[in-house]
């Protein structure tokens, strides 16, 4: 049985084909990154992998069961996180109140939800902040607080979406240090990331996509190297 797999997966917006049939597999233990240029679809394949967007055609199947017609929330309980490009707090709410809120998806128990959400604050180094305000962080914990939540929902596969964006190149090493070690810890990732330098150091393999299609898969090294890649970056 396959970790996790698309089949055909295929999105239409109108006349418009942003994810166009994907065939793609990730084993358990890896870091999987999704690259491709702006709009080439990788949000799109996100939001359907979470249940965001019914898929137009094709499968998913998370650990043999497909997944591809059922609810966010079905697709969360069965152990698939994410993060958001625009990582939007609650801002009224502590951080820690922020983390309870998305801990509560996987265990109703105030108490085991607070339990929960102090775990993931301490994994993320941000336990110290507990009790700040989500609205007065830098954008270093606020990339950190959105990483946290998804951890709260106790995922077995975690998709990042640009999670480095606007980073300092020191919070980019401290960022992916901390994904390295969410791996380290069991939990198998899905990252979708700009920044080259931290995407080709961080993964095991690579998937790159434009205008919604594959254009080439393979180590970083692989990927790095592909002409059609080279071109679909450069815009000719
Ligand atoms: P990426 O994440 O690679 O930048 P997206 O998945 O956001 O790309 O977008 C892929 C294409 O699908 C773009 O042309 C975008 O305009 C279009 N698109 C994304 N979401 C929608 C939507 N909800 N309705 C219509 N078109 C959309």
């Amino acid at each position: 049985m396959k970790f996790f797999e698309t089949r055909h997966l295929t999105k239409h917006f109108g006349g418009l084909t942003a994810v166009n049939d994907i065939n793609f597999e990730v084993e358990k233990g890896e870091i999987y990154g999704l690259i491709g240029p702006n709009g080439s679809g990788k949000t799109t394949l996100f939001n359907l992998i979470t249940g965001y967007h019914p898929s137009s055609s094709g499968e998913i199947l998370f650990q043999g069961q497909p997944i591809h017609r059922l609810s966010t929330w079905k697709i969360c309980k069965l152990g698939i996180g994410r993060t958001f490009q625009i990582a939007k707090p609650l801002r009224r709410m502590t951080v820690l109140e922020n983390v309870m809120t998305s801990a509560f998806n996987r265990a109703p128990k105030k108490s085991e939800a607070m339990e929960k959400a102090m775990e993931v604050l301490e994994f993320c180094e941000l336990a110290s902040k507990k009790d700040n305000s989500a609205k007065g962080l830098t954008i270093g914990d606020r990339k950190r607080l959105e990483i946290a939540r998804a951890l709260a929902t106790a995922p077995e596969l975690l998709l990042l979406d640009e999670t480095m964006a606007g980073l300092t190149p020191q919070e980019q090493t401290a960022g992916a240090e901390l994904i390295r070690k969410i791996r380290d810890s069991g939990i198998t990732i899905i990252i979708v990331e700009h920044i080259m330098h931290v995407i080709m150091n961080i993964c095991d393999r690579l998937l790159c996509i434009n205008y919604g299609q594959e254009i080439a898969r393979g180590t970083p090294a692989e990927v790095a190297n592909n002409q059609a890649v080279i071109e679909a970056y450069l815009g000719k």
